[in-house]
């Protein structure tokens, strides 16, 4: 094992600059160089990017793990879709001589992963970087953490504003398709109302709008008080923005606040940067003892590995334990008023 390849993908995610310094310092400790690609996979793909590619010196790492985002920067490369994308990046792997490629990112970048293998015959490993937390076999994704703290900071300014107006907010929030920002954040805002994908079905869209109106009201005239409705990207057709015109229609002010890509930006908290840290790590110890096809993981903090096609074949879900939690501390409010 002599050079190791390392690029960033996907939706960055804070944490995957703490991720980038602990594999070029583990590489540095075992005498093995890391290139570093840029813009994901379209620096093994882009001439213009390919000749970017660089061995990263411990100085390139040095003061970067309380940054956001990523000195490698990242993308979405549609040409990994394709034959011949997959083919230039193998070629490009080839020529540069890489033994083994760690990508950090989430399940699109891992589908990626496992694509390339069938062109190029090197070593492949992921690290779970993005803030969606919805791959399976860890227990959090670098990056989640911080995302979550970020939105709390946020809506708890929203709070003090929709308390001072008793008014209703609708807070729409990052994940993709999973729900796992959006019940941590409801939960830890103590919003009146979370609607995810564990506790919503389209069908029943009318009547969730009905109850939540009754709900707002209520809470409005017996109470006094704000009323916050945390949702997930992509749940209610037209997002946040058509529920607040939907819940006006039904005589209730409100304010549609979608958070968006302030979710992903910002220096790591502590849990991810040292999360990234030991992932960093065991990735190259890894690879040093010949494993492939695997994504570096946390359960029960220990890190484990667990294959790519397990870590991406089913989204993971948001524990029953916390969406029964976030109902019962509802229903708990409701009946104390409080
Ligand atoms: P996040 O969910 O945090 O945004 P992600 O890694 O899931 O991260 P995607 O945009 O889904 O982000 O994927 C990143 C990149 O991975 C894509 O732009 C593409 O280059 C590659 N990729 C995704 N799916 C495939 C696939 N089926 N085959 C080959 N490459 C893929």
């Amino acid at each position: 094992m002599k050079r190791i390849g390392i690029l960033t993908s996907g939706g960055d995610a804070p944490g995957m600059n703490a991720a980038i310094r602990s594999v070029v310092l583990a590489a540095h400790h075992y005498h093995i160089d890391v290139v570093g690609f840029y813009h994901g996979y379209n620096g093994l793909i882009e001439p213009e990017y390919v000749q970017q590619s660089k061995v990263l010196t411990l100085a390139d790492v040095n003061g970067i793990i309380h940054c956001g985002g990523t000195i490698l920067k990242s993308a979405r490369c549609p040409k990994m879709h394709t034959e011949q994308g997959l083919q230039a990046a193998a070629d490009t792997l080839a020529a540069e001589n890489i033994d083994a490629l760690v990508v950090v990112g989430g399940d699109g970048s891992f589908t990626g992963l496992i694509a390339l293998q069938a062109y190029w015959q090197g070593q492949v490993i992921g690290i779970p970087g993005t803030i969606d937390n919805d791959l399976a076999g860890t227990d959090f994704t670098i990056g989640f953490a911080t995302a979550v703290n970020t939105a709390i900071e946020a809506i708890d300014k929203i709070r003090d504003t929709a308390d001072a107006f008793e008014r209703a907010f609708i807070v729409e929030l990052m994940g993709r398709h999973s729900g796992h920002i959006t019940f941590n954040v409801g939960i830890a805002c103590a919003a009146e109302q979370v609607l995810s994908f564990e506790n919503f079905s389209p069908q029943h869209a009318t009547q969730t709008l009905v109850t939540i109106a009754k709900e707002i009201k209520q809470a409005q005239q017996e109470r006094h008080s704000s009323y916050i409705i945390v949702i997930a990207e992509n749940l209610w057709q037209g997002g946040a923005t058509a529920l607040a015109q939907q819940l006006q229609q039904q005589g209730i002010e409100c304010t549609a606040c979608v958070l968006g890509h302030i979710q992903r930006g910002g220096s790591p908290v502590a849990k991810d940067r040292i999360l990234a840290t030991k992932m960093g790590v065991a990735a190259v110890q890894a690879l040093i003892s010949s494993k492939s096809n695997i994504m570096i993981a946390e359960q029960h903090s220990a890190m484990c590995h667990i294959t790519l096609a397990e870590a991406i074949k089913q989204g993971k879900l948001v524990s029953q334990q916390l969406v029964d939690a976030q109902q019962n501390i509802l229903a708990l409010t409701a009946q104390t008023q409080c």
